[in-house]
């Protein structure tokens, strides 16, 4: 016992290790390059206003259940349900579509447009429900040893879905409905995983699962960032050390093992065992120098989308606006298939919008609203150049206010621009990509970069690009994955 575990990074994956382990009686110390933990779940706080900077809500609240469950805790934070999931706006369009967890209330909705929507609705979502039992503990909820072991593990999952490893997400849906406005709605949920409904793996169309009838979607009370108020608060009262403004750039070994991490500064971190929650493809490549990860292969991996985000306080309400609001465009099926590489898209943009002091009014102050606007843009490695940030913006808000029918320019308060470029330099993103390595058949499961590392038998790895992959259950499911390695290790 005592054994100090140094974790690199404090994302939510780390926070989430660092609390399973300081509850289990491990010193735990995270060194952070930014001046505050988070990582992507991060916050900005700008004259007066409150915003979420990348995470606005989650699906599968039972990992976090199970997870404080784990660390014998209450939950440190308050999470809602949302009901309506979000809303969706189509351009040229004055119709809104609410997407209710209610089949048939949702089905109203689509009454002109896709005959008997409730019967299909339900056949899909059967179908999406034997996806998710098949697969979530076998493939998602579980660590590989080897290639071998994945593919053994692949074998025990039902047969009946292996179409669904070489059909598209969209061409998945296209088989249970017909009209345009289903099948893109239904398959809006592929973008969350930072590719598109055409290029996204049907064996996604689980998360239709979680989202319409499993859990929904969830909101944190006062904001997303209370996440990690809760998490760091619960970390501190249990020992935890945090070092911010600290970048870890090399490691100094003893045979087998790390003895140390070094960062920019020349400042030592000791350790027993070490944890990475930085990029797991990238800090082997960048930091350990290992070839497997050198900047060629590095470019030839497929990694997410880039995410144009922007961050607007406004004088005024707008009731009109549900906490979450997309806006899609005319041309959906181009869109999705040029949006990764070709800027040309952002002429005709589609964006995300976060009204976050919608239900928080604390959020913003009296008589405003905290605004969070996603774009999702090329990564750097096919648009280098944001000098146009500000065009697109402006292009958005101007689009955005023709929508709701208000002018809100002029009621602009306050406005922050991250491009991929911002999100490459603060949190060590590989080409500004969103969400990390892609879930691409080959880089999936035990193809993923692995949460153990090859050469260092004390060093783990923890985060989106690792085992399992992108988003914040997924995070906590990986600190799970990354903490059972760590208590094996140490016996
Ligand atoms: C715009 C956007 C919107 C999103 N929306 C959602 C959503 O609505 N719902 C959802 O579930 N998910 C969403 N996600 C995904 C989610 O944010 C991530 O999957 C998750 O937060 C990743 O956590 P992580 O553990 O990988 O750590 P990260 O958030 O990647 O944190 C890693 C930390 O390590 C630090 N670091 C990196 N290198 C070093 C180094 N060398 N030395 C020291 N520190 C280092 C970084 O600064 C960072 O703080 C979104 C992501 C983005 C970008």
């Amino acid at each position: 016992m005592n054994k100090k575990v140094i974790i690199v990074g404090a994302g939510l994956g780390a926070l989430a290790s660092g609390l399973l382990l300081s509850r289990k009686g491990y010193k735990v110390e995270f060194i952070e390059k930014n001046s505050q933990a988070g990582g992507r779940l991060n916050q900005i706080k700008k004259d007066g206003f409150t915003f979420d900077t990348g995470p606005s809500f989650f699906s599968m609240s039972f990992v976090f259940k199970d997870f404080i469950e784990k660390c014998e805790l209450d939950i440190p934070f308050k999470f809602v349900e949302l009901d309506p999931l979000y809303s969706v706006n189509f351009k040229g369009s004055d119709k809104t579509f609410h997407l209710n967890k209610d089949i048939k209330q949702l089905a109203k909705q689509f009454v002109d447009i896709e005959p008997d929507f409730e019967e299909k609705m339900e056949k899909y979502l059967k179908k999406s429900k034997q996806l998710f039992e098949d697969t979530f503990d076998i493939v998602i909820r579980n660590n590989f040893d080897s290639v071998f072991d994945y593919v053994f593990k692949l074998m025990q999952v039902n047969p009946i879905h292996i179409p669904q490893l070489f059909n598209s997400f969209y061409t998945h849906v296209q088989k249970h409905f017909s009209s345009k406005e289903a099948k893109q709605v239904i398959s809006l949920v592929a973008f969350f995983l930072g590719r598109t409904p055409f290029d996204t793996m049907a064996i996604y169309s689980l998360l239709s699962y979680t989202e319409f009838r499993h859990d929904g979607y969830y909101n944190v009370e006062g904001g997303m960032y209370n996440i990690v108020n809760g998490l760091v608060a619960e970390l501190e009262k249990n020992g935890a050390v945090f070092h911010f403004n600290s970048e870890i750039i090399k490691v100094e070994k003893e045979n087998d093992k790390v003895k140390k991490v070094i960062d920019k500064e020349g400042k030592e971190y000791l350790g027993d065992v070490f944890l990475i929650n930085a990029d797991a493809a990238l800090f082997r490549g960048r930091v350990l120098n290992r070839e497997k990860y050198c900047e060629n292969k590095l470019a030839k991996m497929e990694w997410t989308m880039g995410y144009l985000t922007f961050y607007v306080g406004i004088k005024g309400k707008l009731p009109q606006l549900n906490l979450h609001n997309y806006y899609l465009g005319d041309n959906f099926e181009e869109y999705a298939k040029d949006v990764m590489h070709k800027p040309d898209t952002l002429q005709k943009p589609y964006f995300y919008v976060n009204n976050v002091s919608k239900y928080n009014p604390e959020c913003a102050p009296e008589g405003c609203e905290s605004l969070f606007f996603v774009c999702p843009v090329p990564n750097l490695q096919y648009k280098n150049n944001w000098d146009d940030a500000e065009d697109i913006v402006n292009s958005i808000l101007e689009d955005f206010s023709k929508r709701i029918d208000i002018d809100i320019i002029p009621n602009i308060i306050t406005k922050t621009i991250y491009t991929p470029k911002d999100w490459q330099d603060k949190f060590n993103l590989y080409q500004g990509s969103g969400l990390g390595l892609s879930h691409k058949l080959m880089q999936i499961g035990g193809l993923r970069p692995r949460n153990f590392d090859e050469e260092f038998s004390n060093m783990f790895y923890v985060g989106a690009s690792t085992l399992p992959g992108a988003g914040l259950p997924m995070a906590v499911i990986s600190a799970e994955l990354a903490v059972e390695r760590i208590f094996k290790y140490l016996g």
